[in-house]
């Protein structure tokens, strides 16, 4: 049979949802990698999200979840965090497409005349742009694994739906398959599993014409066998090919369960594969650790959206492989700022190991949080500033050490006499390798200093000693910066500048001296903690909270 795309080197994986939303649809694509990954091949994600916001980056935490920043500086979805988390692979703006971004893509073309005056229709123009996209991770690795956001059914995501049944159409069977993800709930007055809803939810999918090759059962025990034949018989796959996605203690045991239960087998078996075993030591031996810790520790965190942990997830994560790294597990105490602010900083902290005051946009609980810090600095508890933490820090120091009282960051107050923080006019970006200017007027979107950059660590800080090397690279998402002209004053009352800019204009880490250890670092640290590699500063921070507090 003739196919419109020949010799591709990449085989791809379809992953969609069923029956409702939050069954863990990015974990268990990030599984399928990890599973994949310890067969020895090599892999790639995408996300593509039917939502009509271009990028994630503008939207309020509490509806969406964390932004995750990529190395190129993408403000993506959480999903994409996963991905890096539990493989090795590198993620980019064309690792995360919405609706959004394949619509906006379409009406230039159409603007610029591309279409010589045709009519654009969803079929074939939106579906055409949404398989341009898939394919643009197309040899990037030897599996692609695609995840369609949301939950078959949407209005939103039929789209998208429709190119992937297209693409598996262009590529051949044995190059694409579909894997779908359902909800099989125990009722516990009938003393059953149900299986309606999958056989439902496959109905769904098949009337769009997909057909899925594996169902992932989400439930909260593993499927017997005459579960797994009804589920087989009504939604027309394998027997084999319908798993069982138990409910888990630790997110890391996912890939383990899902290798139980033949998934991984049956992948390399329907993209006919030929692949080693799976190798799968490393996950086995961090589930010990994770289960098996010597210590605990609990470790204050004063946020803003502390209701909604997805909107700190890879946070949370990077402190659980801090404690993974010694061999402690980490409780996670999360405290509204603006509780601080009523009950004063003792009635919340006086029972934590550490305090970690993370990223944020915004005026309100930015009190909270210094008074977090002004206690965490006074009573030498170990201290974690991320971003606007680190900022705060700043603001709090100059406030209260070096005698600026009126100190503050111009974002919170525009007319400070003393801008310790503040838009900087114009700084050399190492990433684009040029100079960029920003003032107020700037578009909003556009202004922030996002992705990797470069940063050169002073030797004998509390820095150096968690990297032990000189030169670092990490992930920034902020629009305002230390402001060099109180350097030298902070560093007369005791403030360390630890890191900076290769130019040494943009300060991107400061600490303090005399503490057991206070770290504040403009860049988010948190997105590039890996289970296997816990990040290094997140390691000596609960290091030092081990040791100084328990
Ligand atoms: N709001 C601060 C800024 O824009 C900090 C941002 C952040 O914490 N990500 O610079």
């Amino acid at each position: 049979m003739e196919r419109k795309v020949e010799n591709l080197k990449t085989k791809f994986i379809f992953v969609t949802g069923g029956v409702l939303s939050s069954l863990g649809k990015g974990l268990a694509s990030a599984a399928i990698g990890a599973l994949m990954e310890s067969r020895g091949l090599t892999v790639t994600f995408q996300k593509l999200d039917p939502y009509i916001n271009v990028d994630p980056g503008t939207m309020n935490p509490f509806q969406h979840g964390e932004v995750y920043v990529t190395d190129d500086g993408a403000e993506t979805d959480l999903d994409l965090g996963h991905y890096e988390r539990f493989t090795s692979a590198t993620m980019s703006s064309k690792n995360n497409w919405t609706s959004g971004k394949i619509y906006y893509s379409v009406i230039l073309k159409e603007r610029r005349g591309d279409y010589l005056g045709g009519t654009v229709q969803v079929v074939p123009h939106i579906t055409d742009e949404i398989k341009k996209a898939i394919m643009s991770v197309a040899g990037d690795a030897d599996i692609a694994i695609i995840e369609i956001g949301g939950t078959v059914g949407d209005i939103e995501g039929l789209p998208f739906l429709e190119a992937i049944r297209q693409f598996r159409l262009d590529v051949g069977k044995e190059n694409a398959i579909y894997i779908h993800l359902t909800l099989v709930p125990y009722i516990k007055t009938a003393g059953e599993l149900k299986t309606k809803p999958t056989q439902h939810s496959v109905k769904e999918l098949r009337a769009i014409g997909i057909q899925p090759d594996i169902i992932l059962c989400r439930t909260d025990r593993f499927l017997p066998p005459e579960i797994k034949r009804k589920i087989s018989l009504f939604c027309n796959v394998d027997e084999d090919a319908v798993i069982t996605a138990k409910d888990v203690d630790t997110i890391y045991e996912v890939p383990l369960v899902f290798h139980q239960e033949g998934l991984d087998n049956k992948i390399v078996e329907l993209l006919n594969i030929w692949t080693r075993e799976p190798q799968l030591k490393a996950w086995e031996e961090l589930i010990y650790k994770i289960k098996h810790p010597k210590h605990t520790v609990t470790i204050g965190i004063v946020g803003k959206y502390t209701d909604l942990k997805e909107s700190y997830k890879s946070l949370n994560e990077a402190l659980v492989h801090g404690g993974i790294a010694n061999n402690a597990r980490v409780n996670l105490k999360y405290i509204e700022a603006t509780d601080i602010e009523k009950d004063g900083p003792e009635a919340w902290l006086q029972d934590v190991a550490g305090v970690l005051v993370p990223g944020g946009f915004g005026k309100r609980g930015t009190v909270g949080k210094m008074m977090a810090i002004q206690y965490a600095r006074e009573n030498r508890i170990p201290f974690l500033g991320i971003c606007l933490g680190m900022q705060l820090a700043v603001i709090e120091f100059a406030r209260h050490v070096a005698g600026l009282k009126e100190a503050d960051s111009t974002e919170f107050n525009p007319d400070t006499p003393h801008p310790v923080i503040y838009l900087m006019r114009e700084w050399y970006d190492f990433r684009r390798g040029k100079i960029q200017k920003r003032d107020e007027s700037v578009d909003k979107g556009g202004t922030m200093r996002l992705g990797a950059y470069p940063c050169q660590l002073q030797k004998n800080t509390f820095a150096y000693e968690a990297y032990q090397k000189e030169e670092i690279s990490e992930r920034h998402r902020h629009r305002y910066e230390f402001n060099n002209k109180y350097r030298e004053v902070f560093t007369q009352y005791g403030m360390i500048i630890s890191g900076l800019s290769p130019d040494k204009e943009l300060v991107e880490i400061v600490e303090l001296k005399d503490h057991p250890w206070f770290v504040g670092c403009q860049f988010h640290p948190e997105f590039k903690s890996r289970p296997m590699k816990p990040h290094p500063l997140f390691k000596a921070f609960i290091k030092a909270a081990l040791t100084e507090r328990s």
